[in-house]
């Protein structure tokens, strides 16, 4: 028999309740039979499904339930900015120039710490059955492996691939491996921070940026997509306009150029502060494990888990801490209201 009185007490007292805040209601109340337990707490369950309100807990005579339903953070957020949905990959973490605000720390000296070959393809393979849907190798500069284009290759050959590069390497050996990487599924990104020597080469060294509009220029004529990707200073912010004239005459199309600030990652002195509270992830994975987001592949606070595989797992782990992440800050607004 239905416990209409049970109903009627809880939609009495949720009405004197304010939305997202609990109510614990008794279902034991005048009986001692198990059975009739759980049946209330059965129909307490299924008016909530109906109602829009959330069980919380079960609890062995009681369960609590909350005035509506708490928002999803994961629904909240663009199609595109789904954790998973893109899979960063560090190849490598050693690099042919050092620069001044490096957010993993890269110079010739760094030890290389390689994902390899064989990781990055069960990677790529897991990645098109978790839902991935561009894959993006970074580094570190990439070109420094021997086998960058079989990493390549394993990505392309399943999902969209972006490949990020400072762009000064295309000579010799390096240059066939570019040539042997597919044109029509792999973008390359190469990083250019100024429409002349001077800004680029004081974060990056001398001769840095004649090399890097080079590789550019190398790469559009051997038919890839290239994007432009500048981390542009405080102090360059009055250059932008020039720096995107320079882009367009190069040839970069305006989809194809990503200007961002410098974080305070790595070796980077100043620059936006990071945490996982303030930063929607990008399931990033290294040697090392799993990170956050990739400008912070580094940064102890932002790791996430040793076990690379499942992938799957690894990006339900992210999924999870941002969602309770978000929770935690939408219930910090509840108990300290700012108006
Ligand atoms: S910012 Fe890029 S090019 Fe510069 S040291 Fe780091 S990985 Fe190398």
């Amino acid at each position: 028999m239905v416990n209409h009185a049970l109903i009627l007490d809880l939609v009495e007292r949720l009405a004197g309740t304010p939305v997202g805040q609990p109510v614990e209601l008794d279902v034991a109340a005048g009986t001692s039979d198990a059975d009739e337990v759980a049946a209330n707490t059965d129909l307490v369950a299924a008016w909530c499904r109906a109602s829009g309100n959330e069980l919380m807990e079960v609890r062995p005579a009681s369960v609590v339930v909350r005035h509506g339903r708490r928002r999803d953070p994961l629904a909240s957020l663009d199609p595109e900015l789904l954790p998973g949905t893109r899979l960063w990959m560090y190849t490598n973490f050693d690099c042919n120039l050092h620069c001044d605000y490096c957010c993993v720390a890269s110079s010739p000296q760094t030890e290389r710490r390689a994902l390899g070959a064989d990781r990055v393809d069960r990677l790529a393979a897991e990645a098109v059955d978790a839902g991935v849907r561009e894959l993006i190798l970074t580094g570190g500069e990439p070109f420094l492996l021997p086998d960058i284009d079989v990493l390549v290759a394993s990505c392309s050959e399943r999902l969209p691939t972006t490949l990020l590069t400072n762009g000064m390497l295309f000579r010799g050996e390096r240059l066939e491996r570019l040539r042997r990487m597919d044109r029509d599924r792999l973008t390359l990104q190469i990083s250019l921070d100024s429409a002349t020597p001077e800004p680029h080469d004081a974060h990056r060294g001398p001769r840095a940026w004649e090399r890097a509009v080079a590789g550019i220029r190398l790469a559009l004529d051997e038919g890839f997509d290239v994007k432009v990707a500048a981390t542009l200073p405080a102090e360059q912010a009055h250059e932008i306009d020039g720096f995107v004239e320079f882009l367009g005459d190069l040839g970069i199309r305006p989809e194809h150029r990503v200007i961002r600030a410098i974080a305070h990652q790595g070796v980077a002195e100043e620059g936006i502060e990071f945490t996982a509270a303030s930063l929607v992830p990008e399931v990033t994975v290294t040697a090392d494990g799993v990170w956050w987001h990739p400008v912070a592949a580094i940064d102890d606070s932002l790791f996430v888990r040793r076990e690379i595989f499942p992938l799957a797992d690894a990006i339900a782990d992210v999924r999870e801490r941002f969602t309770r992440y978000r929770e935690a800050a939408d219930q910090a607004a509840e108990w300290f209201p700012c108006s």
